[in-house]
């Protein structure tokens, strides 16, 4: 089997994060028998410095004919990097947002996993932490508040403003079935997260969860308001597998449950449309401050390339591979410089992708 990737190496760190999950890919393809044919796909200030922009029609082509795309970061430092005196929408952040709109990526998913070998850095109780959590983060990432009607009027010399919350049931569905089949590769347990008791919004997402519940009779459904799931995750982050709940809870629960993980080199993530394809992405950015040092932390990308095989390729085993190599290696004390402590023997990107693969073998 031949596995068609897209990849979008970035800027800054992008490169040398990606080029250790490729090597990751292709040492699982070794194992588990598949190959990886790589499409690279310029995009950011890699674009702009090759065709002027940062996203070109003919790159978002050869996306839609991929059928999943891996991504390093986009990105320079505003201060100093030419992209930055361009206008907005000619800047590297720019291909970023066109590129999800054009793939409708609606549904976004955050892994927040704290290794028992790194509750170190989380600044969580060692009471609550031990034997470390894992959970997802499954956020609807192109309805709610954020592409609602909005306005701001002057009355009367008073200024107003507003936004509106809307959601169709359609748009409801569609994620809450991504976030059981995605349960379902998982423990099996779904908390959908709203504010039922104050916004009809949130009564409509209740509702249509409950129907698309009814197809996945394995697993369980609960459903918890918001402002509990906020004190939930510091209180007691294992009870969780699977969060699913609508773009902006979403978007200050992933933050926060990324925040009690402590280390940004580790973080995953992928955005699914309603097909198997995905984009894949470590959650950090590019890094310009290390970059080219042969310093960065490829944990994250390698650990989105895993997703990758088991969300849109199937293959759970090779991915479950990965995931427990990742784990080893951090149990035999190798880190990287952002994620160091004591004790612990210091590698470079390159070596951590390499001891990676020799752990996959
Ligand atoms: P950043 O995430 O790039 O860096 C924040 C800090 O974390 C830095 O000290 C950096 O060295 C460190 N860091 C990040 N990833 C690391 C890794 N893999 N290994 C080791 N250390 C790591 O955030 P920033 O500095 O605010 O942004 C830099 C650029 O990245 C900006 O242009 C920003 O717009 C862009 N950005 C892109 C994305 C994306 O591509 N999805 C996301 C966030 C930021």
């Amino acid at each position: 089997m031949n596995l068609n990737i897209g990849v979008i190496k970035g800027d800054g760190i992008g490169p040398e994060i990606v080029a250790e999950a490729m090597k990751v890919l292709d040492q699982a393809g070794e194992v588990y028998g598949f190959t990886c044919s790589y499409e690279q796909l310029l995009m950011g200030g890699a674009s702009i410095d090759v065709h002027g922009v940062p996203l070109t029609d003919e790159t978002v082509a050869k996306a839609k004919e991929c059928s999943a795309v891996l991504m390093g970061s986009i990105g320079g430092d505003a201060k100093t990097s030419p992209w930055y005196q361009l206008e907005p929408s000619k800047r590297p952040e720019a291909g970023l947002l066109r590129i999800r709109k054009e793939l409708n990526l609606f549904a976004n998913l955050r892994p927040a996993v704290l290794y028992e070998e790194l509750a170190a850095a989380c600044p969580l109780k060692e009471e609550i932490t031990k034997g470390g959590f894992d959970l997802l983060i499954m956020r609807e990432l192109t309805g709610g508040l954020y592409f609602g009607e909005r306005g701001t009027v002057e009355e009367n010399g008073v200024l107003t403003a507003h936004d509106t919350l809307t959601y169709n049931e359609e748009e409801i569905r569609r994620i809450a079935v991504r976030a059981f089949d995605i349960a379902m590769k998982r423990r099996k347990n779904v908390v959908s997260v709203d504010k039922a008791n104050v916004l009809d919004s949130s009564r409509l997402w209740r509702k249509v969860v409950e129907e698309v519940a009814k197809d996945y009779p394995q697993v369980t459904l609960t459903h918890m308001l918001v402002d509990n799931c906020a004190m939930q995750l510091v209180r007691d982050p294992k009870q969780f597998d699977v969060i699913l709940t609508e773009n902006m809870f979403g978007d200050i629960l992933s933050d926060e449950a990324s925040m009690v993980t402590g280390s940004i080199g580790m973080l995953a993530s992928a955005s699914l449309n309603e097909t198997k394809f995905g984009l894949y992405e470590p959650s950090g950015g590019s890094a310009p401050d290390i970059a080219g040092k042969g310093i960065a932390n490829p944990i994250a990308t390698i650990l989105s390339a895993a997703m990758m095989l088991r969300y849109s390729f199937d293959q759970d085993k090779a991915a479950d591979a990965i995931e427990a190599a990742v784990s080893q290696v951090l149990k035999e004390g190798y880190r990287t410089g952002d994620i160091m402590s004591e004790g612990c023997s210091e590698v470079g990107t390159e070596q951590m992708g390499s001891l990676i693969c020799e752990g996959i073998r």
